[in-house]
């Protein structure tokens, strides 16, 4: 493993997160499950509220009427939900079936499964003993990695380490491999012989399952989505012909999505199941660069208006080597997680320029790119090897009577990386003076209030003198706009520290003054700066901040 940026900082968010419920393992009581994470009472508001979020500023609150700033035109946009087990042939035409695959490696002595392409390797010696050491490390902690396990494989101390001869260059495995270096010569990551490793196999990342109850036949297969891009192209049919939408405009779905990662690593980053906020926008051929650029730079300024560290996110072109065979230009979102080695950045979200490959697929049979076009595969039969629907999903645009199939850019996001990165952004600890006038150091999740599981807390100062009472008014009546919640338990002190670790941008104390003049003080989380506010006027004045 990578040693990372901040450890430390981390842990804390981890144990924050579970201690807060925020986010737990997976049927916990039994151990846990690898790769399968569950959101508690703070988490899933805080995952409601992103995926609201993004809802309301992608189709719910999108304005149809004007161009957007940095928009070539204006446009609409559409709301979906589709199954998450969908006909087998979705997953032949996608390429999923034949090509959704990371390559695995095992090592037969330590039990462990690796990323064949996530191991890197050097060759070591020391007197008449010789290898190629291993490391699932990346970045720059390879080298150090490299040369501890060498220093444990040779027997040495750490003063002898210089004794150890190096030869050739940190490279992946899959690489080194092609140059030819035998598994039966590599020391694997967590082994303490060369020769553990076991051959390279190809394996499908899809979940699959059997539909019906007498299961058996290759007709009951099926498999749980990877992604839910493949549900907005099969509708994309039935969304132009059931609504007024005209090209160009977006179908935007949130859903649920699998894949059985071999490695799920860093908390809930690589899970197997995680949700996924996917756009399919539609525009003509011609105008298809225009729009990939405002949608790359409207997603990146998603994160920025939402909080995120500038400085900690980067949008990323991939070189044209990285490019899929479809794909004329795809940008990361990248955030620099603190699980990360410095200087790595983990995807967000990917914008990618598909241009006509989804729908062909499903039009014609599963496509490959043959000297730069793309055409349908065939098998030996000169057959398609995968077949299409055979159903039209050109369109005809009725204004420049033109007929074409339109060019897709997608803007791919993940709801629980997205989550995973504002919590990591918004953990802080400071010092403030406690209510003596002390410093004591605090932990506050500055979480951007539209995020915020809970956005007010009612506070009343002592629990008697009326204070419950009208601190209970105000409570009823906030909690129909916005969540809030009711504490009148412990210390006033104490209870600002319980909503400074759940992200509430604002409490709301009612104290003796507030029974003469129906005023309370506004405490804000991140400034602490306290106001005396008319209680009635609390409502508005929050909505006003919300916005
Ligand atoms: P990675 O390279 O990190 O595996 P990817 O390029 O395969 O990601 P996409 O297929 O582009 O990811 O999926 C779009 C988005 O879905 C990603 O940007 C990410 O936010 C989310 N996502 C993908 N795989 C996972 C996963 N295993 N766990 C959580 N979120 C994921």
């Amino acid at each position: 493993m990578s040693k990372p940026l901040d450890q430390s900082r981390m842990d804390k968010i981890v144990s924050l997160a579970k201690r807060r419920g925020f986010i737990f393992p997976s049927s916990e009581i039994y151990g846990g499950l690898n790769g399968f994470w569950d959101y508690g009472p703070l988490g899933v508001a805080l995952k409601r509220n992103l995926k609201d979020a993004w809802w309301h500023d992608m189709v719910a609150g999108h304005d149809e009427l004007a161009a957007p700033a940095g928009a070539p035109a204006p446009y609409e946009m559409a709301g979906l939900d589709c199954t998450i087990i969908m006909h087998p042939q979705v997953w032949k035409c996608s390429g999923h079936f034949d090509l959704f695959h990371d390559w695995m490696i095992d090592c037969r002595e330590s039990k462990r499964r690796y990323r064949y392409d996530h191991l890197t390797g050097r060759w070591a010696a020391h007197r008449d003993k010789r290898t190629f050491v291993t490391t699932d490390a990346s970045g720059d902690d390879v080298p150090a990695e490299l040369a501890a396990r060498a220093q444990k494989f040779f027997g040495l101390r750490a003063k002898q380490v210089d004794e150890i001869a190096w030869e050739g260059e940190p490279t992946p495995l899959p690489a080194a491999v092609a140059a030819g270096v035998t598994l039966a010569d590599s020391l694997g990551p967590d082994a303490s012989a060369p020769g553990s490793l076991t051959a390279p196999r190809e394996f499908n990342l899809m979940f699959e399952t059997r539909i019906g109850a007498v299961a058996g036949g290759d007709d009951d297969r099926a498999f749980l989505r990877p992604e839910t891009a493949q549900g907005i192209f099969v509708n994309f049919k039935n969304v132009l012909d059931t609504s007024r939408v005209r090209v160009p405009f977006g179908i935007c779905q949130i859903g649920k999505s699998f894949r059985n990662e071999i490695t799920p690593r860093n908390f809930t980053f690589r899970s197997r199941e995680f949700e996924q906020m996917e756009i399919e926008f539609f525009c003509r051929p011609a105008d298809s660069a225009a729009w990939y650029r405002y949608w790359r730079d409207r997603r990146w300024r998603w994160y920025l208006d939402l909080g995120l560290t500038a400085s900690r996110l980067r949008l990323r072109e991939h070189d044209r080597d990285e490019l899929s065979h479809y794909s004329c230009g795809t940008a990361d979102i990248e955030y620099a997680f603190p699980f990360l080695a410095a200087g790595e950045f983990g995807e967000l979200e990917g914008i990618a320029h598909r241009g006509d490959f989804d729908l062909r697929s499903h039009m014609e049979g599963k496509l490959v790119r043959r000297d730069g076009d793309l055409v349908v595969e065939t098998g030996a039969d000169g057959k398609p090897r995968h077949r299409g629907s055979g159903k039209d999903l050109s369109y005809f645009d009725d204004v420049s009577r033109e007929r074409y199939v339109p060019h897709v850019i997608e803007p791919s996001a993940g709801a629980d990386r997205a989550v995973l990165a504002f919590l990591c952004d918004a953990y802080h600890e400071d010092e403030v003076p406690d209510e003596d006038g002390k410093p004591r150091s605090r932990t506050v999740m500055k979480l951007h209030p539209r995020l915020a599981p809970v956005k007010a807390a009612i506070l009343p100062l002592v629990k008697k003198d009326g204070m419950p009472e009208l601190a209970g008014e105000l409570y009823r009546s906030l909690k129909r706009q916005m969540t809030c919640q009711y504490d009148e338990k412990g210390s006033v002190g104490r209870r600002y520290a319980r909503q400074d670790e759940a992200g509430t941008p604002w409490c709301l104390t009612v104290d003796g003054q507030s029974l003469a003049d129906r005023t309370l003080t506004l405490r804000d989380r991140d400034s602490l700066v306290q106001e005396r506010v008319p209680l009635d006027e609390v409502p508005g004045l929050l909505r006003d901040r919300l916005t």
